[in-house]
């Protein structure tokens, strides 16, 4: 197969547009189709780890995001009732001097637009109201062709599917298959500090009780706080994968917790509930000139916060791949380097819907106490593990 001119992207998401931008930056002429009317994000926040700034930094976005980021000072797991720390990792100054990058707080709406002006700085075309139905390889012309609803179609040497979790291109490469719902749900919100009654840890904090857990960081220099709390249920009745949730029914969930998470509540205004859902790893992440990357690929529980970073690392390492070699070389490639760690990082993930939930009665509860004699008993482990997420550097 030819070298690369050329590529069409499935989905202006954050895994897109970050494919977008650093193959504009090797001098590849990047489409976009994105099926929404309009350019934007949902609002709600991100824990964007030293990992993907690593990326982003690369990428030229660093100084363009920091007047919008806020930075914790640690990560923590707190006990859901007495606020107990059984995990106090310090981020801030540390994370930079550990990990040669940030540990940032951004607003999805923020780092989206970020990508969206460096992308069209190098000359990405964005096609908005263009939703992606199917592909069509030409061999003789060794090109694949992108086909549209409206009966457009774009060429190009590959074909990047980052259409999220319902991908089409996925669904055209392996067959139909609904992902897994995983047996919980999430409510997000964003609170304007401003209506809080009280003031919250400038940490990145996991509140884990039985069978739910909290999450609660600043966001926008501590303009906003936002919050993810998560329930296990056994089904999803919905056809919807996303709805407006009832707020009353959220602060019911959650009462008797501690004050800063019932306090976020109280002054909660509104939410959207998510179902969690996910997917084994793929057979295969690429088949002809088309490749998946970010949630198209591998959507995993968000217990790790990584899957916007997981898709911001695959965007990399494939526009490095297909810069280099033939089409068919480079996305043996791309796979053979990131399955490994996507792969590793949504085990990881799973486990610690577990660990969060206190599950296993009185064993759970025991878990999250021999992680608070670990962590200072043998903070190294705790570290170490930390390290091979937050350590790795894609760009090298
Ligand atoms: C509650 C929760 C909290 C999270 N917190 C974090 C966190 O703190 N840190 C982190 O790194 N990750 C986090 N994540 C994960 C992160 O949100 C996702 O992994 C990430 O957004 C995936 O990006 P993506 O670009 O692959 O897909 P998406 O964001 O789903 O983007 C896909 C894009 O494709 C478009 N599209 C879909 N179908 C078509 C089509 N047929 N044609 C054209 N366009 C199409 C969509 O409109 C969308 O714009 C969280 C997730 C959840 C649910």
């Amino acid at each position: 197969m030819s070298q690369v001119n050329r590529v069409v992207i499935a989905g202006a998401g954050i895994g897109g547009l970050s494919a977008a931008l650093a193959l504009a930056k090797q001098g590849v002429q990047a489409v976009v189709c994105e099926q929404a009317s309009h350019l934007g994000e949902v609002g709600a926040g991100l824990q964007m780890s030293p990992n993907a700034l690593k990326v982003l930094r690369k990428l030229g976005l660093e100084s363009a995001l920091r007047p919008f980021v806020f930075v914790p000072e640690h990560a923590t797991i707190r006990d859901f009732k007495s606020g107990e720390y059984y995990l106090k990792v310090p981020l801030g100054e540390q994370a930079i001097s550990r990990y040669d990058a940030p540990y940032w707080h951004v607003h999805r709406a923020d780092l989206h637009h970020v990508l969206v002006e460096a992308c069209l700085a190098e000359g990405v075309e964005l096609v908005l109201n263009a939703t992606v139905t199917h592909y069509v390889e030409n061999a003789a012309l060794d090109q694949v062709s992108v086909c549209l609803e409206d009966g457009r179609t774009f060429e190009s040497d590959v074909l990047i599917g980052a259409d999220g979790i319902r991908s089409k291109i996925r669904e055209q490469m392996l067959g139909p298959e609904s992902p897994t719902f995983m047996g919980q749900v999430a409510w997000r919100g964003v609170v304007p500090v401003s209506d809080l009654k009280m003031t919250i840890k400038p940490d990145a904090c996991v509140w884990a009780g039985p069978g739910r857990h909290f999450v609660s960081y600043y966001l926008r220099g501590g303009e906003y706080v936002n919050f993810v709390a998560v329930e296990e249920r056994n089904d999803w009745r919905s056809e919807s994968w996303r709805e407006e949730g009832d707020i009353d029914a959220l602060r019911q969930a959650f009462s008797g917790w501690h004050p800063e998470v019932s306090g976020i509540l109280a002054s909660a205004q509104s939410t959207f509930l998510w179902a969690l859902n996910g997917r084994d790893s793929l057979a295969i992440w690429h088949k002809g000139r088309a490749v998946l990357l970010g949630d198209a690929c591998h959507p995993m529980l968000p217990f790790m916060a990584q899957g916007a970073a997981m898709a911001i690392e695959d965007a990399y390492i494939l526009a490095q791949c297909l810069s280099n070699g033939t089409v068919a070389d480079a996305l043996i490639k791309y796979e053979d380097v990131r399955k490994p760690r996507t792969t590793n990082i949504q085990k990881m993930s799973k486990a610690n819907a577990g660990l969060y939930h206190m599950q296993g009665g009185v064993f759970g509860k025991m878990k999250l106490k021999a992680l608070q004699a670990a962590s200072r008993l043998a903070p190294h482990v705790i570290q170490t593990k930390l390290d091979s997420v937050y350590g790795y550097d894609a760009t090298k």
